[in-house]
């Protein structure tokens, strides 16, 4: 009996063991599992969070649609875009603000197939806003479908370019080349209208009326290569603009006084005055010698141009001052309307006839050469009229961009 219950106790014993064992074990078990779970997740997040930035380094704007047609996730740029609102959570008509937007996606939820389109919009109506002000902007659309193990939430992407910098610079190539042909038609149909006339029986015999039609047809050439050549001047400050740029130190003094030399038949007929005496004699500057040639031509020869009455005053002055060098070309002539002030650097833009003769020479591309080849290298200019007394262009040419070395 004693044997008997001393087996009973030992078994119990050990089932109880066991029993305690095994629980141990499971225990040991859950733990591990739960352990997995958590490395599991960490390295789920880590991966969430590299691709997180990998996709906020995209300059574009992103967003993911869910199941339910929710905007999901906004990486940076798109945050960004909408930065006085949260999106997430919010359907996409909530979120575009363009009927567009909101065709593409259905386009590409119902094709189950990528939709890219090219949208101009007006500012209202563009994801940024009236925080921007530049009249209209451009947008690559790109919705493409997601495939189910791609993001387990998403079913599609959203993808925005802001394409506005590109198609402005399209549009203002579109105007030149619109506004080029027009230039040049004019004096082209004048010169095959007199053309005509001369090639019709007879008219050669009058040798003095065909030496006139032949003077009228020189000068509308000389206006279509002087158009040409400006264009050409503009083409290669715009092809990269300081590239296109020789940059060596020169004396500005040596500078105006080829100009000088240039424009002395127009100065000595005019009986003009050019005052050069507030050129710093040894102002060295760093730049294209050419262009600055051409910058101060065309000051110079546009206020002796606009001013054919004799006794016209014109002063230019170069100083090397603490902020960079300091350029201006001033005249005491008929001056610039302020309202035509904010436009004479634009290509092709004259100040209407009431004010210029109509008999004076121009394309209306000097001053957008000058303005250019200016900010080529790296500096400003500006202009201020008061008509009848001083109409002055003002040059800024940062210290930085020049060698102020002064000799003597
Ligand atoms: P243009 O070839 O007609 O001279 P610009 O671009 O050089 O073209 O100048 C644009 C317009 O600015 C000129 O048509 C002229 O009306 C005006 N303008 C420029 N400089 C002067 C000036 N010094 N005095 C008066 N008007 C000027």
């Amino acid at each position: 009996m004693t044997i008997e219950l001393s087996i009973l106790c030992i078994a119990i014993l050990i089932i109880g063991w066991l029993w305690a064992d095994r629980i141990k074990k499971q225990k040991r078990f859950y733990q591990e599992i739960q352990q997995v779970k958590v490395i599991h997740n960490e390295a789920l997040e880590a991966e969430r969070k590299r691709h997180e930035l990998l996709l906020d380094g995209l300059s574009d704007a992103l967003f993911l649609v869910d199941q339910q047609g929710l905007v999901c996730y906004a990486n940076i740029a798109a945050r960004k875009m909408f930065a006085e609102r949260n999106v997430i959570g919010q359907s996409p008509q909530a979120v575009f603000p363009d009927a567009r937007f909101i065709e593409a996606i259905h386009q590409c939820e119902h094709n189950k197939q990528p939709v890219v389109q090219r949208l101009v919009l007006p500012q209202q109506l563009s994801p940024l806003g009236a925080r921007e002000n530049r009249g209209v902007n451009a947008w690559l659309l790109d919705v493409a479908p997601l495939p189910p193990e791609a993001y387990p939430q998403a079913k599609l992407r959203v993808l925005l370019r802001d394409l506005t910098a590109e198609f402005q610079s399209e549009q203002v190539r579109k105007d030149f080349v619109a506004n080029a042909s027009h230039e040049l038609r004019t004096p082209l149909a004048i010169i095959q209208g007199y053309l005509e006339n001369l090639l019709e029986a007879g008219a050669l015999r009058d040798q003095q009326q065909a030496a006139r039609f032949l003077g009228i047809m020189s000068k509308h050439t000389d206006r279509v290569s002087r158009i040409v050549e400006d264009m050409l001047v503009i083409s290669r400050l715009e092809s990269g603009e300081a590239a296109a740029l020789s940059i060596e130190p020169f004396e500005f003094f040596s500078c105006v006084q080829d100009v000088l030399e240039r424009l002395e038949h127009l100065i000595v007929s005019q009986q003009a005055q050019v005052d050069f005496g507030g050129v710093e004699r040894g102002l060295m500057i760093t730049g294209d010698r050419f262009y600055w040639t051409q910058v101060l031509f065309n000051l110079i020869e546009n206020a002796l141009k606009q001013n054919p009455r004799p006794g016209l005053h014109v002063t230019v002055t170069a100083t090397a001052q603490a902020d960079g060098i300091h350029v201006d070309v001033a005249d005491d002539g008929i001056g610039i309307p302020s309202s035509h002030l904010p436009f004479v650097f634009k290509r092709f833009y004259r100040v209407d006839q009431n004010h210029t003769n109509s008999s004076i020479k121009g394309t209306g591309l000097g001053l957008s050469i000058v303005k250019r080849a200016i900010e080529a290298h790296g500096g400003q200019i500006s202009v201020s009229s008061t008509p009848g007394r001083e109409t002055k262009f003002s040059i800024l040419l940062p210290v930085d961009r020049t060698v102020m070395d002064q000799v003597g």
